[in-house]
Parts: structure tokens; C-alpha cells; sequence
């Protein structure tokens, strides 16, 4: 809870273990599970090859690098709201953006 960090499970269960060794990845991605439904964590759909976890779960949007894949909080803005019924009659919950691109490290590397 106290490392703002999009952490995958394996990186949550790494960190864990250097303070708890017993802890098993099954309750590891169970905790994290609960911890979601609980609204104390969110996941974050950042790519698709593996989910990531934050405890920060104030509403932001997120900016994933192209090339480290670095993944950074965004402060929060409002998404233009468009007329809801044009989404064909879906009732939309809840928005957040993911902002794709170079990191300021990796620009600076390229210029
Ligand atoms: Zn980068
Ligand atoms: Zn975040």
C-alpha cells in the first residue's frame, strides 16, 4: 500500500517474499483479488501482458511508454462527455484514458 508503483502479481509476490517467504503466489493473486473487489486496489488495464496493480485509487489517468514501458499516473481531467445514448444504449459506469507515447527519460534519449 505505501509503494505507488504499478506492480504485476509476480512483482507483488517478489516483494513480498523478501519480508514473508511463506507467502504463496496462489494467495498472493487471491489477495490481490480481494483487495480489488474492496476497492483498496485498483488494476490497471496498462498492456496485455500482465495485469498491474496500484493502491492509488483516487481517479487518474494513465501514460504508458512505448519504449521502456514505463507507466505513469496522470492527474485526473474530465473526458469531454459525449451524449450517453449515442454509446448504443450501454450505461457507462466510469472512464479513464490510457495516453501512449515516449517518456520524458526516453525522449530526452532520442534528441
Ligand atoms: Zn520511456
Ligand atoms: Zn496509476
Amino acid at each position: 500500500m505505501r509503494s505507488p508503483v504499478h506492480a504485476t502479481a509476480e512483482e507483488v509476490f517478489e516483494a513480498v517474499n523478501r519480508q514473508d517467504p511463506r507467502a504463496s503466489r496462489a494467495t498472493i493473486y487471491n489477495n490481490l483479488r480481494s483487495l480489488v473487489e474492496a476497492r483498496l486496489v485498483r488494476e490497471v488495464v496498462a498492456d496485455s501482458r500482465a495485469a498491474r496493480f496500484e493502491a492509488h485509487i483516487e481517479k487518474h489517468h494513465h501514460f504508458i511508454c512505448d519504449q521502456c514501458g514505463a507507466v505513469e499516473d496522470i492527474a485526473w481531467f474530465d473526458v469531454p462527455a459525449r451524449d450517453r445514448r449515442t454509446l448504443g444504449g450501454r450505461t457507462v459506469r466510469d472512464c479513464e484514458l490510457t495516453l501512449r507515447g515516449l517518456c520524458e527519460n526516453c525522449a530526452r534519449a532520442q534528441k
